[in-house]
């Protein structure tokens, strides 16, 4: 019997003629396709510029600089979030400030985001997590009252909408990756999107060691964050189907809230007014009131051959090297509990019918 995979990627005939033509090309890099990438996302997020890079962590980092983010600076963003988002802060010099979230979508909590708040905040990172765009109007009244730049990690949340605007358009800059498991993909790959010439100008140089359109002219400070043209060109072919593949993965959502409704201890996850969720997990909570404990419920999906995972065991102030920076437990009540409760289930394209139908019918059977 075959395993249900958590993830999986989609990979056509297109991606592979492609990268064909890229390799015999004989322009691997700095060529047609990452222009045309940049084009067509940019396009597709209704957004005037964009700018490939190697990673979503690069982008996260390269949009930093674009919004001038110093040493010593603040920068607000939540801890149940994947640690890059809060190493892009680091790498850049700044302080990691986090803030709670909201326990119906997993997303920055406004309130607590306002509480954070010093002289020396520069910038807030809320993250779409899960597929759904963070509550955007409430966190850009603080913004404006208090000067920051929103530098949004779009990262799970390509195709996403919030009032018929697409994930990408929710901040200064945006940040998103096509690494193997995100809802498109080239392996290893990202981009930012801005309306703001400067700030794409201040990008550009940034991914290319600060070099100004004259080459071996260092205006400023920068790394290597390009991409080559092979990824560019599967990023290009899977840009195609992003629509294709969100349909899906909204349609394998909707069964399983069907599917799973009323269990008892069990909580759906929320789609929030005005949102399209995109699915890049189907996250659920396993509270006290369910049967048994989550580990309990992990080990039986997984005899069951259903593949699960946990986005994340432990929220990024209590890890470790976050303790160091003086977080204890207690900090943000609202992300430890979920970290304990959540739990996410196969929700992408390729899962049939049959799939489906086989999760729904192993849970219940719990
Ligand atoms: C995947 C992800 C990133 C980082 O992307 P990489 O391409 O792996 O560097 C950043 N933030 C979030 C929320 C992510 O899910």
């Amino acid at each position: 019997m075959k395993i249900i995979f958590i993830s999986q990627p989609i990979i056509g005939r297109g991606e592979i003629e492609e990268v064909k033509r890229v390799l015999k090309s004989n322009i691997l890099a700095r060529g047609p396709k990452i222009k045309e990438l940049e084009k067509k996302f940019a396009n597709y997020c209704n957004r005037k510029y964009a700018i490939a890079v190697c990673n979503g962590t690069a982008a996260l980092h390269t949009g930093l600089y674009g919004l001038n983010i110093k040493q010593g600076d603040e920068v607000i963003t939540t801890p149940f979030t994947f640690v890059s988002t809060a190493n892009a802060i680091i790498m850049q010099g700044a302080k990691v400030v986090f803030a709670d979230i909201d326990n119906r979508d997993f997303n920055l909590s406004p309130q607590s985001v306002a509480r954070m708040i010093t002289k020396k905040t520069k910038a807030i990172i809320p993250v779409d997590l899960y597929g759904q765009i963070y509550n955007h109007k409430a966190i850009q009244e603080i913004a404006r009252k208090y000067n920051l730049k929103i530098l949004e990690d779009a990262c799970q949340a390509i195709g996403a909408e919030q009032n018929d605007k697409r994930a990408g358009s929710f901040g200064d800059v945006a940040a998103f990756s096509f690494y193997a498991t995100k809802n498109i993909t080239c392996g290893e790959g990202g981009i930012l999107v801005t309306d703001n010439y400067d700030i794409s100008e201040r990008c550009r140089r940034f991914i290319n060691h600060g070099q100004s359109l004259n080459n071996y002219e260092y205006s400023n400070f920068g790394y290597n964050y390009r991409m080559s043209e092979i990824h560019a060109a599967i990023a290009i072919e899977q840009l195609k189907k992003a629509q294709k593949f969100n349909k899906k993965r909204i349609d394998n959502a909707n069964k399983l809230i069907k599917g799973l409704w009323g269990i008892k201890g069990l909580i759906l996850p929320t789609v929030k007014y005005g949102n399209k969720h995109v699915f890049h997990q189907f996250t659920i909570r396993i509270t006290n009131e369910f049967k048994t404990s989550r580990d309990k419920f992990i080990k039986f999906l997984r005899k069951n051959r259903i593949g699960c995972g946990i986005y994340y065991p432990t929220p990024l102030h209590l890890n470790p090297y976050f303790i160091r920076l003086g977080y204890k437990e207690g900090n943000f009540p609202v992300a430890e509990k979920l970290s304990q409760q959540v739990l996410s289930l196969p929700v992408h394209p390729t899962l049939t019918n049959k799939d489906i139908g086989y999760i729904i019918k192993i849970i219940k059977s719990f």
